[in-house]
């Protein structure tokens, strides 16, 4: 295992995240992948950006109504904090599907169209994902020193996107599930996300029954859907998870949240690559 993997073998795998701010952006990195030092890593806020309400400011979501100038600049802030530049990224055309996309350096500067996850093992071909309470997962295998990003909203994970792509990194890249690294972004918590029943048993259809996935109050169902990655995740092999434990809807002041805002907001966007 490399450096940082061995030093993190004994330590509590549950570092809490780093809130920090650069040039007026606010941005929250994992405790345990900060220590990580060839790769690039955060989850943005909605902070620091131009954008005006409802998308105020940072938003990174060019098709969300709000001024592409404005969206343009907000992408040139975040991106030049982790020095890189605009058209280095590469960014999935998210359909709440589970199709993995393998990018490269002829990738950089382009949209992958309809999928919901990306992975790459090429140093300066930062991935970066858009959310509004979907769940964010990011991977890492510090030891083939590959990276993957994916967008789990309920389809998602009813797809099992979150499978897919630790399968991608292991059958595509030659990764092992057992030295990945996981961490799990803000996303709507089980504290916020009420939904019908018919949402929880279409997503327990791809995951096994967990006592975390719902809980029921009041007549009223609540979905977890950090947990049910969490659980999708150890079914794939990979035990080595940090959750972030934001939830977008509780700190809308932070976070943009389709579910609170109504669906008319911003999207944060989440950011992971490879230094050269
Ligand atoms: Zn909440």
């Amino acid at each position: 295992m490399g450096d940082w993997a061995a030093s993190q073998v004994n330590e509590d795998r549950n570092l809490s995240m780093l809130r920090e701010c650069a040039d007026g952006v606010v941005y929250y990195r994992f405790g345990g992948l900060s220590q990580a030092n060839d790769l690039a890593h955060a989850a943005l806020t909605r902070i620091g950006g131009v954008s005006a309400p409802p998308y105020a400011t940072l938003n990174l979501g060019h098709t969300v109504g709000d001024d592409i100038g404005a969206v343009e600049e907000n992408h040139r802030r975040a991106l030049s904090l982790f020095g890189f530049e605009v058209d280095q990224t590469v960014s999935p055309y998210q359909v709440h599907g589970a199709r993995v996309g393998l990018v490269g350096r002829a990738h950089r500067g382009t949209v992958q169209p309809s999928c919901d996850a990306l992975v790459t093992d090429t140093p300066g071909v930062p991935l970066l994902l858009r959310f509004a309470d979907c769940v964010p997962i990011l991977l890492y295998d510090p030891v083939r020193r590959a990276i993957g990003v994916a967008h789990a909203g309920w389809r998602g994970a009813m797809a099992n996107v979150v499978g897919a792509t630790v399968r991608a990194l292991v059958e595509r890249l030659g990764c092992e599930p057992d030295r990945v690294w996981a961490g799990i972004g803000p996303a709507i918590g089980p504290c916020c996300y009420e939904v019908e029943a018919d949402v929880v048993a279409a997503v327990q259809t791809a995951c096994p029954v967990d006592a975390r996935i719902s809980r029921q109050a009041a007549g009223r169902t609540f979905l977890d859907l950090p947990g049910v990655v969490r659980t999708q995740l150890q079914a794939a092999g990979v035990s080595w998870i940090e959750d972030s434990n934001l939830c977008t809807a509780c700190h809308v002041d932070e976070f943009f949240s389709h579910r609170l805002e109504r669906g008319t907001t911003g999207r944060f966007g989440v950011l992971m690559g490879l230094l050269e």
